[in-house]
């Protein structure tokens, strides 16, 4: 099919202002060289996250004004409940703040000290809510999932057999559930595909361990498997959703990505009762009353709209269609990218595009500093310095991939903000032998990538 434009039109703008290549290099040092601490005033083209920037649509901001603020029973909770009880099939509903809220409400319930979280590659807050109730996050994805070039076009499943191997050694009560993240974001949003998920939950049945989806970005999930799994073509987005969902026994969602609003978040059980009441007494002190979770009437309005909005097969048409094009651009230029493109962001191959900087000198880390002062872009790492260190040994640059992510927002830039990134990411590759790695000055224990300083070497 030949690529629609944009299935919108604007009706408001927003700004942007590109400042001095001289202001740029002083805010970078002001930064500590760390992207993160930018102000976003001071960013062109701000592709740092997807995570809670994207547009809403004239009928999501026409729902705030249609949001009930009641304390308990919203209108727009139940509006809210009844949208996601179609989606999902699932049963009960718990609105959170974003989806770290849910994590934070559901995970104190599943897992046991010691227990072991199996996933395909845990998320850095999923990853870190484990932790933080005791648990330890096992990553089981597919070995090509950490080679940059393989074409495999589910590069999010799980090694089945990892997953069983693990199981059998460590014994099903030693395992507090399975965390199947769609699409799979720390593997560069690559998709699971339904035969892979259908895998993982006839292991899952046989030793009884729960399944739970972390969905943040179902919608594109759904659109990968209809464009590259046998069988699935002409179903439409709304059924291939079910379908996955139907594997598992729960999920924890971020609106703020596939829900297309700037905050949210949602705990959905399938059918477990008393999972579902342990969840609504949890959340009281930390999130909210359950019928509203830390969110606004009018934002739980706005998710709604949203899911219905993701699902819309134009949207996602020109979505994927727009991330597919920065990496096809990227590629003209000969900038080494993961392939396939992901869902939801272009990963730039740093350790491939920057060979002489060490993995502890955090490559990818460099480049996005380097495209910061060359144009204004702001990209992010996701390599060593997001992996951390061992946490016995110490050890530092240990992950298998050093990646610059380029994060496309959803319905937020043009094709021309498009062609500026991969234009001056091309011009800054030209210059690639000059670019150096950084030390930290600064490093912070927990989830260091956000608040770390640094200092080019
Ligand atoms: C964003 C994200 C989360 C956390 O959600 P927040 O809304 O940012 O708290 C969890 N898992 C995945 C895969 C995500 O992309």
């Amino acid at each position: 099919m030949s690529r629609l434009p944009e299935p919108y039109k604007i009706k408001m703008i927003e700004p942007i202002r590109l400042i001095s290549r001289e202001e740029r290099k002083q805010k970078l040092i002001e930064a500590g060289y760390n992207p993160f601490l930018l102000k976003s005033e001071d960013v062109y083209i701000d592709l740092l996250t997807d995570s809670g920037t994207g547009a809403m649509s004239d009928r999501q901001w026409s729902g705030l004004m249609l949001g009930d603020e009641s304390y308990a029973g919203s209108r727009s909770f139940y509006y809210l409940k009844e949208t996601v009880q179609q989606l999902t099939d699932y049963q009960y509903v718990i609105p959170t703040h974003q989806g770290r809220g849910s994590e934070q409400v559901l995970f104190s319930q599943l897992i046991k000290q010691g227990q072991a979280v199996l996933g395909n590659m845990h998320f850095d807050t999923t990853k870190a809510h484990i932790e933080l109730n005791g648990g330890t996050p096992v990553n089981l994805v597919i070995s090509q999932a950490y080679d940059t070039s393989n074409q495999h076009p589910f590069k999010g499943n799980f090694d089945t057999n990892k997953l069983e191997s693990y199981i059998q050694q460590h014994g099903e009560e030693n395992i507090a559930f399975i965390n199947v993240t769609i699409t799979c974001n720390s593997a560069g949003g690559q998709p699971v595909s339904m035969e892979n998920i259908k895998a993982v939950s006839k292991i899952a049945n046989k030793y009884h361990i729960p399944v739970i989806f972390d969905a943040a970005r179902f919608a594109e999930n759904a659109y990968f498997i209809k464009m590259r799994e046998d069988g699935y073509k002409d179903k439409d987005i709304r059924t291939i959703v079910r379908e996955m969902f139907a594997y598992g026994d729960g999920l924890t969602m971020s609106g703020k990505k596939d829900g297309l609003v700037n905050i949210g978040g949602l705990i959905v059980i399938k059918e477990d009762e008393k999972l579902f009441q342990q969840c609504t007494s949890t959340i009281v002190p930390l999130e909210g009353f359950p019928t509203y979770g830390g969110l606004t009437g009018r934002d739980m309005q706005a998710l709604a709209v949203g899911l219905n909005e993701v699902v819309e097969i134009d949207y996602l048409h020109h979505r994927i269609s727009q991330v597919q094009l920065l990496g096809k651009l990227l590629v003209n230029y000969d900038i080494p990218i993961q392939e396939p493109i992901g869902g939801h962001a272009v990963f730039v191959d740093a350790k491939k595009l920057l060979p002489h900087i060490e993995p502890s000198e955090f490559p990818a880390h460099a480049l996005a500093c380097e495209l910061y002062i060359e144009s204004g872009i702001r990209g992010v790492e996701i390599g060593s310095l997001l992996f951390g260190r061992d946490n016995k040994s110490g050890k530092d640059g240990l992950s298998k991939l050093e990646l610059l992510r380029l994060t496309i927002p959803r319905r937020v830039y043009t094709d021309n903000h498009i062609q500026y990134v991969a234009e001056s990411l091309g011009k800054l590759a030209r210059k690639r032998s000059q670019i150096t790695g950084v030390n930290f000055t600064y490093e912070p224990t927990i989830l260091r990538h956000f608040t770390a300083r640094f200092k080019p070497i």
